[in-house]
């Protein structure tokens, strides 16, 4: 770890109104001060929360990120959201690509190289995630896959900026279930992530870029998995949500 600055991001999902957040970001930050000041801290809240999550971490360390986009500006697509938009209401970084949008909503590895495109385009940072099923790893075929949605997810995009660009490695049978990737399977997907990184934009890519792990973290796994040479952080679900937990994997992770 930790030649690169360690990012820990929440991923709220659908949880959180207005109201709750409002009093998660004021506790969390108030219970920051004091934390290693070198780190990256980011929520990502559910759209309609975004506005107020903005607003009550405006002077703290606290970066805002959305949790998907569309890939146009504007157009007819009843219900979503465009890079434009979440920009201008203050968002850092949004999220893409998550084992949730692919498995429920037909999210493709194109659809993601095009989702990834369009929040570069707007200045935000993507959070790419990847990660492969239970099945493909117990079937040998994990490296296939993580590999497959890199490739597809960068696509031609070029060029790209190390510090402008996040990639997260999520196990799908790890996300949300309690059962996290040991330190070593996740640090040798990371390694292998880097390796291919290397190949496909150079050494100074692959060696500055933020990868984190995504999976059931939790206050008493984080510093182990965080330790690991190439894991530079986390994406964390469930434990996000409670400010206890989350600032526990924060000092952990950190
Ligand atoms: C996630 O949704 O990105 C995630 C990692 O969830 P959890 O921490 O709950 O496994």
């Amino acid at each position: 770890m930790a030649i690169r600055k360690v990012i820990i991001a929440g991923n709220w999902k659908m949880h959180k109104t207005s109201a709750e957040t409002r009093s998660y970001i004021k506790e969390l930050s108030a219970v920051l001060d004091g934390v290693n000041p070198d780190s990256e801290i980011l929520a990502a809240p559910p759209f309609t929360s975004l506005a107020v999550a903005v607003e009550e971490a405006k002077g703290t360390r606290i970066g805002i990120a959305g949790q998907n986009l569309h890939w146009e500006d504007k157009g007819a697509f009843t219900g979503e959201i465009s890079g434009p938009m979440l920009r201008e209401l203050g968002c850092s970084h949004v999220i893409i690509g998550h084992s949730e949008r692919r498995q429920y909503f037909g999210e493709t590895d194109e659809k993601v190289n095009l989702k990834i495109a369009a929040a570069m385009n707007h200045s935000l940072i993507p959070i790419f995630c990847l990660g492969e099923s239970l099945d493909e790893r117990e079937s040998g075929k994990t490296f296939d896959v993580v590999k497959r949605q890199l490739l597809g997810g960068i696509g031609d995009l070029r060029p790209l900026e190390p510090k402008n660009f996040v990639i997260a490695y999520e196990p799908v049978w790890a996300i949300g279930t309690g059962r996290t990737a040991t330190p070593e399977q996740a640090q040798e997907v990371h390694a292998f992530l880097r390796k291919e990184l290397s190949l496909l934009l150079g050494k100074d890519f692959a060696n500055s870029v933020r990868i984190l792990y995504g999976g059931s973290i939790k206050p008493d796994n984080a510093s182990t998995l965080v330790s690991c040479e190439d894991i530079d952080g986390g994406l964390i679900g469930g434990a996000s949500l409670k400010v206890q937990d989350f600032f526990g994997i924060i000092k952990e992770g950190i």
